[in-house]
């Protein structure tokens, strides 16, 4: 997979247009799938799609300001999905659905203000504020939905228009609090920014299955990307997924984002929404962030504990960095770049999980502190897994320093490779590819390390890599 985006792409409306001339490319390096930016109309061009305002308009009416998103049109958007589909690869929506943001008028309504560190600590009696939680969509005119929101439909706003205050408020109503099945951080982690959907408001529930549905008739996309879900409630989350799964054709993949580092509330998560999600696996994230930051004090034996890849690898959709752990942003946990290709050659070169590379890795990342892209790294990575990742896996992990693994290839790739890694210094592990290689030289596939590796008659080589590198060990003559 890869992800399409970083948090600082060009806000001049012009992307989609530009990936999809990008397109031809993802397809010969091996990407099958993309998971594209949040898609609907925003609080402004330059918001990347999270801060959203009106789920029903992809770029198509004239509100915020302007007609398209950040990236472009819904009709760029639609190009853009089907060049992807005529090349074989599958579009992911953004699906952000825990709040709503950029309201189209106020209103006064009863709140009680609480700690904004522990939510179930109400700090003030009921009272009024003004709070902006009025969405009438005035650009749009009802087109492909009536529905419009007031604040019945939210559980909280974090702003008093009559004040000017800022805080956490939660807003009363009958059967009304923060909800169920999240996160318990904070003492009740619904409320994360704008207005909070109240996704317990039975015409909440039916707007956004109306959405889901909409959504994928509209664009043709194979696949959700769930925002946020430590702030929605989980029983929700598995009713819209078994709606969504229920009306569309088979193989429609669902994943999300649940960020935490305890792989058991990530495996909680996981059972509450009846294993149909498949999850980020944020336990694999910061142990490549800890292991680029700890050097050769790092145990690379361990890399894998702790991640929800060991524990469920099928439900993992593995990768280094993304958009919100990217330097400067609200989860920013960036990996050092000497880590990035040993990492890379973790999520790409191995059997388990579903691995996602990310726009920022490939062609660099923006903003305050911008990285360069290593995209002919991860092209090297990425041809490597095409040809060479397949079949049976016998791992290597007996130094904390040196690890290493050989895939045996299968029936339709029949070529064995031999990965090394290292987080200290120039070493060797000596690995079995087989007999039948006896005699033959293997080659560095990614250009590391320019030595042959003879296969002696028992089927081992003596597979080397440089100090902090990565090599991946192929017959000599398959290396192009
Ligand atoms: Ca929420």
């Amino acid at each position: 997979m890869f992800q399409g985006f970083e948090w600082y792409v060009s806000a001049e409306g012009n992307f989609y247009k530009w990936m999809t001339s990008e397109i031809e490319k993802y397809k010969e390096i091996g990407f099958t799938s993309i998971w594209l930016p949040p898609m609907s109309k925003a609080t402004s061009e330059f918001d990347v799609g999270y801060g959203i305002y009106d789920l029903f308009d992809l770029g198509e009416f004239d509100q915020k300001g302007q007609i398209r998103t950040k990236y472009g049109t819904k009709e760029e958007l639609l190009t853009l999905i089907e060049t992807a589909h005529e090349h074989g690869i599958s579009v992911y929506a953004d699906i952000v659905l825990n709040h709503k943001a950029g309201a189209d008028y106020s209103e006064v309504f009863k709140v009680v203000k609480v700690n904004p560190d522990n939510r179930l600590e109400e700090i003030s009696e009921p009272y009024d504020i003004e709070g902006f939680t009025g969405f009438d969509f005035p650009g749009r005119k009802g087109k492909y939905s009536e529905f419009k929101w007031n604040f019945n439909h939210f559980t909280g706003v974090d702003y008093d228009h009559l004040s000017g205050e800022n805080g956490v408020y939660k807003i009363l109503g009958e059967n009304k609090d923060w909800s169920l099945g999240v996160s318990g951080e904070k003492g009740n982690y619904d409320y994360l920014m704008f207005a909070d959907i109240n996704h317990s408001h039975p015409e909440v529930r039916e707007e956004l299955f109306h959405y889901s549905d909409w959504l994928v008739e509209t664009t043709g996309v194979d696949g959700f990307r769930l925002d946020a879900m430590r702030h929605i409630n989980d029983y929700f989350i598995r009713d819209f997924v078994k709606h969504t799964l229920e009306k569309q054709k088979e193989g429609f993949y669902i994943f999300g984002e649940y960020w935490t580092a305890d792989l058991d509330k990530s495996r909680n998560f996981t059972y509450q929404t009846d294993f149909e999600i498949d999850l980020f696996d944020v336990g694999l994230h910061f142990n490549f962030h800890q292991a680029s930051l700890a050097n050769e004090l790092y145990d690379l034996r361990k890399i894998f504990d702790n991640t929800l890849v060991q524990s469920n690898p099928t439900m993992a959709v593995t990768f280094v960095d993304n958009h919100d752990s990217q330097p400067d942003q609200s989860l920013s946990s960036w990996v050092g770049a000497w880590f990035k290709p040993l990492a890379y050659g973790i999520i790409l070169l191995r059997q388990e999980g579903y691995p996602c590379v990310f726009f920022g890795d490939y062609y660099g990342v923006g903003g305050e502190y911008p990285e360069e892209g290593k995209a002919e790294v991860l092209e090297k990575l990425m041809l490597c897994r095409k040809s060479f990742a397949y079949g049976q896996q016998d791992d290597y992990f007996n130094d904390p320093n040196v690890v290493g693994w050989v895939r045996h290839g299968d029936e339709e790739h029949p070529f064995a490779s031999a990965t090394i890694l290292s987080n200290k210094e120039d070493s060797l592990i000596s690995m079995y590819v087989g007999e039948h290689y006896a005699g033959q030289e293997f080659a560095d596939y990614l250009g590391n390390h320019p030595d042959k590796v003879m296969i002696n008659e028992d089927g081992y080589g003596n597979f080397k890599v440089y100090k902090r590198s990565i090599s991946c060990w192929v017959k000599d003559d398959t290396v192009i």
